[in-house]
């Protein structure tokens, strides 16, 4: 997934027994949460402005 406010892109993760995939920006710190797609990877490819 992409922050766009860092310009990055940051592999988010997800612990085994969580539905939500977890990823913090860089550069504001700010953490999203957001549940896992029924697609699976689909889910990385989000686009996060923060
Ligand atoms: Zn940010």
């Amino acid at each position: 997934m992409r922050f766009l406010c860092a310009g990055q892109y940051i592999r988010v993760y997800r612990r085994p027994e969580s539905p939500f995939y977890l990823a913090r920006c860089p550069k504001c710190a700010k953490c999203v949460r957001f549940r896992v797609g029924k697609g699976g990877s689909d889910a990385r490819m989000f686009d996060v402005s923060c």
